[in-house]
């Protein structure tokens, strides 16, 4: 098959490269995302692959299908950015990549809590600067502390692991409650006691109607007051201004987030020498307890070889005739 690649950057390219040859498809590297202005590109491509961050509606699936193109290659696990509906409607088959290395974002995650929690940004740019005063650096152990976590699949599973290894006491909500997380040291409950109970807590649910702002005004004023707040699956699982009015009023102690529910307009781009227009992440980034990172939680030469392995191994067994176990539906009985 021959692959158009959007959002193509340095690693994608190293990544696919690498594995190109092997696999028998050939490929074309676009830097840009795909959108009405660059859907062109794609002419006399038999498969697109995009990214997170790229939105693909009705209009870009109707304009694919019409120059011929066949399949639609997620390179992430995430779906919520694609019109299922519109795509099974034009014929064109979606593929992702579910759990490619659930290590790389659970491991992230536990970065961003050590950072947030131990100040270690703050103690790198003042020892820079001669300042080895420890004033405002105090933090907490881990140890025998309550972590939440919401969503426990691939990721929220390899969290556990990680946060039973230091120690903590684990909480877990999930609609379908399995025995891995269990045996990973979590014990199940209701979201209502996990909020109250928890002093830290991390969100690794997929973004789906039933989960959008699943942190917001209600659930905070059920949690304890320094709680500290970890999102690195889908922005929008929190409701921003709700969280930025309790950073304000100091009824949440910490955040940390890899996602933002406006991110497509600023991540995976340089705009250093912009003015950004986003005055809710700029308010975020004001706060000396609030802790961001640009969508980097997957970006792990071990994921980036698995992202790439998986989506031609999608695409080599489509062209085969053979069932592809990665692709998405609309509705899937799973996230349902
Ligand atoms: P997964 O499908 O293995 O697990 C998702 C879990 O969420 C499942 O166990 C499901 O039952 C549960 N869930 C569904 N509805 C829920 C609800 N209402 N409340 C609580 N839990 C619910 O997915 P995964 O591989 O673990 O990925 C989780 C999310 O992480 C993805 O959806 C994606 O948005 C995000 N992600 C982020 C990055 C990053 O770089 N930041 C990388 C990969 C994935």
């Amino acid at each position: 098959m021959h692959i158009s690649l959007f959002s193509a950057k340095g690693y994608d390219r190293e990544f696919f490269d690498e594995q190109i040859g092997e696999s028998g498809h050939t490929i074309t590297y676009f830097e840009d995302i795909l959108s009405t202005d660059t859907l062109a590109l794609a002419e006399g491509s038999d498969a697109v692959c995009v990214f997170v961050n790229n939105p693909v509606d009705r209009k870009l699936l109707e304009g694919l299908s019409k120059m011929g193109v066949r399949v639609l290659a997620l390179r992430s696990a995430g779906f919520n950015h694609v019109d299922l509906e519109a795509a099974e409607d034009v014929g064109i088959p979606v593929f992702r990549v579910p759990a490619y290395s659930p290590e790389a974002v659970s491991e992230h995650t536990m970065a961003l809590i050590l950072t947030l929690n131990r100040k270690t940004h703050k103690a790198y740019n003042r020892v820079r600067e001669n300042n080895f005063s420890l004033d405002g650096l105090t933090g907490f152990n881990l140890h025998g502390k309550t972590v939440g976590v919401i969503g426990t699949g691939a990721i929220g599973t390899a969290f556990c692991r990680i946060a039973a290894g230091f120690g903590c006491r684990i909480l877990a909500f999930d609609p379908k409650p399995s025995d891995e997380t269990r045996e990973a040291g979590a014990h199940f409950t209701n979201p209502e006691t996990l909020f109250s109970e928890s002093n830290i807590i991390s969100l690794h649910c997929p973004l789906i109607p039933q989960t959008r702002h699943i942190i917001n005004q209600k659930s905070i004023s059920m949690m304890k007051e320094d709680v500290m707040l970890i999102n690195t699956s889908r922005g929008a699982l929190i409701d921003t201004p709700a969280v930025i009015r309790a950073l304000k009023k100091k009824r949440v102690g910490a955040l940390g987030i890899d996602v933002y529910e406006q991110e497509e307009n600023l991540f995976f781009r340089d705009l250093s020498g912009e003015v950004i227009q986003d005055d809710d992440i700029t308010r975020l980034m004001s706060f000396p307890n609030v802790l961001i990172t640009g969508h980097q939680a997957f970006l792990t030469r071990e994921a980036l070889r698995e992202i790439t392995r998986i989506t031609l191994n999608n695409l080599t067994a489509y062209e085969m005739d053979k069932p592809v176990q990665n692709e998405i539906k609309p509705k899937p009985a799973s996230e349902s």
